[in-house]
């Protein structure tokens, strides 16, 4: 293969993925380590990658303490409330306490928030949001980590971290290609803050054919973050608590501005009131929690998904009454203009309009991520001042890997970062890596060449498959010696629907199915072997589809391995219906072993350190 290789040697803080924990990382290693070499690798371009790359009309997390509106003590609160408990408390109520910072750092350099002319506070969508002229968020907040980074890598995808061969489990940089050039790059780095995003297009998605690609967390986040840690032998946490969103039909068009803003509301094909219906059950199932305001998120989903199952869908947004106010349908539709415009788009070529017709809303296929409102990702230690032992061994946001830290959607127990959480996170990490460095935690690192040659032949092996084997297809894309990404892709996700609990199955697997789906996994796995690219452009989508598959297999080992019904709207056991507080008010971890690829699962407390007045946090003292 006559691609170069390029190594970068000597890096103290190399940042893998730059959305918005990675900037927050770039920025903030900076400030603390001066001298330090920093370096960012990214597979699309910084200025416009991530989740954030179309913009955002609200950032999601902002306690506004200086307003006296909120505190970092009610936001844990509120998560722990939505995620029916199952919170990292430390590491949420370190987000929080810092949140505030970030976003009046994003103020100064220039992006543009709504404030209330009377008060002077921020405009707020909702409690937790509030609202900005968004379309620029993500070069705004990319500039910063230009600024602060010694060399920025745009184009190049991450596909393996570098483990040390002097100590065994700590890291030692990571390697990837550039998806233009096809080089092959080396980071040799003292740490790595993995900021590589959540994952979507593991499950199968519901647009399909013409409508692929359509989907509601961005298309790109190929679960990266998961598919690096896991594959360096770091632990996971909460990798069952996929998420399932309420939003506009086919468009993913976000619902929460026409709830708080235009005061919205649903109801089901023959115009009735539905969510009260399902109460009884609800409560059968979960207890208490129904009670709990506001209503957690999934709950509402499974009225929603009931009320459908029972023969009275679709579920409509009532918006017919709100749009005949012209300010309100002009909001409503300058909703989608920021982050969604596809759903505006779809309405005008499909001929709805919400003045007249009341438009459908829909639940999404699952996705997996940690930063928005759920908490899957890497089980990272907190804060020196609040986290118990077991959640703390030595460096805020640190995974079990050592010298391998995390931010945004990577780290999990931490729902309800969303944006402006994120870039906290990463700066979090990069501070707590600045300090591993001066601690003198990673000396003596040293990395073989044969690590580098063998990581070498690995990435390109597609390319070569399909060299050898091209002219052996039989019809079509059909070949008896490979597959291509796209199909590996349609594999997987018919196996996380049908398995895993996907929308095709109404989110419904059990002990059986998730067994099958394991073997089935392992034999997905093997193919993938085979995997064939014909050119760069499926090399990358090759990557991408070895880390969703990673990230997957994750999930179906932890879901098989909570035995119980912990978010219903989310998924459902079958075989275990009901919350389990008494067995199962737990964080469940998972460590994939590199070596054997075996996997050993594990009950973590879950500490609620955020007292139910909600007044005071536990401190702990190490
Ligand atoms: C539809 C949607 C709506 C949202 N709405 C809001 C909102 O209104 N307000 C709000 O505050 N938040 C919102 N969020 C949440 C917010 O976007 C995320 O919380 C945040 O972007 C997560 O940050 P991250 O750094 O973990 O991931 P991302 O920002 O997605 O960044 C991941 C980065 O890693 C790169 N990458 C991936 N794989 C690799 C690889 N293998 N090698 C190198 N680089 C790689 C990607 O290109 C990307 O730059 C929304 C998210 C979505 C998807």
């Amino acid at each position: 293969m006559g691609y170069e290789t390029i190594i970068e040697d000597d890096i103290d803080i190399l940042v893998a993925g730059a959305g918005l924990g990675g900037t927050g990382a770039a920025f903030e290693a900076r400030y603390w380590g001066h001298n330090k070499k920093i370096v960012i690798a990214e597979k699309a371009n910084i200025d416009r990658s991530g989740a954030v790359a179309q913009g955002l009309y609200a950032i999601n997390c902002y306690m506004g303490t200086r307003w006296g509106e909120n505190t970092p003590e009610e936001h844990v609160h509120y998560a722990r409330n939505d995620l029916m408990g199952m919170v990292r408390e430390d590491l949420a109520f370190d987000m929080a306490r810092h949140v505030d910072s970030t976003v009046h750092q994003f103020e100064e350099w220039g992006l543009p928030l709504m404030r209330d002319p009377k008060s002077g506070t921020y405009m707020r969508e909702g409690k937790w949001q509030i609202m900005i002229h968004g379309e620029s968020y993500k070069p705004i907040v990319a500039e910063a980590a230009k600024k602060s980074a010694d060399k920025v890598f745009n184009r190049v995808c991450v596909t393996h971290l570098l483990m040390d061969d002097a100590k065994e489990n700590r890291i030692a940089g990571a390697v990837g290609f550039n998806v233009r050039t096809g080089n092959y790059h080396v980071f040799k780095s003292k740490t790595v803050i993995c900021g590589a995003g959540g994952a979507s297009n593991i499950f199968k998605p519901r647009s399909v054919g013409e409508g692929a690609g359509r989907v509601w967390y961005a298309p790109w986040s190929s679960g990266s973050a998961y598919g690096l840690m896991i594959e360096a032998g770091a632990k996971m946490t909460q990798m069952e608590n996929r998420i399932v969103l309420a939003r506009f039909k086919d468009g993913y068009g976000p619902v929460g501005a026409y709830f708080l803003h235009l005061k919205t509301y649903t109801q089901n094909g023959v115009g009735e009131e539905y969510e009260s219906k399902w109460y009884d059950d609800t409560k059968a199932m979960v207890g208490d929690y129904i009670d709990h305001h506001p209503t957690p998120t999934c709950l509402r989903n499974h009225a929603f998904i009931s009320e459908v199952n029972a023969g009275r869908g679709p579920i409509h947004m009532v918006t017919m009454e709100a749009f005949q106010d012209p300010h309100l349908e002009e909001i409503g539709w300058h909703n989608f203009l920021g982050m969604t415009v596809g759903q505006a788009v779809l309405w005008a070529a499909t001929d709805v309009d919400p003045k007249y017709e009341n438009p459908e809303l829909t639940t999404s296929e699952p996705y997996v991520m940690g930063s928005h409102a759920t908490g899957c990702g890497g089980w990272a230690s907190g804060p020196e001042d609040l986290s118990p032992p077991e959640y703390f061994w030595g460096y805020n946001r640190m995974m079990t890997v050592e010298g391998l830290f995390g931010a945004g959607d990577a780290i999990g127990g931490t729902p309800h970062a969303f944006s402006s959480g994120s870039f906290t996170e990463g700066r979090l990490a990069a501070k707590a890596a600045c300090k591993y460095i001066d601690d003198g935690k990673a000396e003596g690192i040293s990395v073989s060449d044969k690590q580098i040659a063998d990581l070498k032949e690995k990435i390109y092996k597609p390319l070569e498959t399909y060299k050898v084997y091209s002219n052996e297809v039989v019809a079509g894309t059909v070949n008896p010696n490979f597959i291509n990404p796209r199909q590996g892709l349609d594999r997987l996700q018919k196996m996380m629907d049908e398995y895993c609990g996907g929308f095709g199955v109404n989110y419904m697997t059990n002990e059986k199915l998730l067994s099958i789906g394991l073997k089935k996994m392992k034999a997905l796995e093997e193919d993938l072997e085979k995997v064939a690219a014909q050119d760069l452009h499926e090399l990358l989508r090759a990557w991408e589809l070895k880390h969703r598959m990673r990230t997957s297999e994750c999930v179906f080992q932890h879901t098989l391995f909570r035995k119980e019904t912990r978010w219903p709207g989310y998924y459902y056991r079958g075989d275990a219906l009901h919350l389990d507080d008494d067995n199962w008010h737990v964080l469940t971890v998972s460590h994939r072993d590199r070596k054997t690829g075996e996997y050993t699962m594990e009950k973590a407390p879950l500490y609620h350190l955020v007292s139910e007045d909600e007044k005071e946090v536990t401190e702990h003292v190490h």
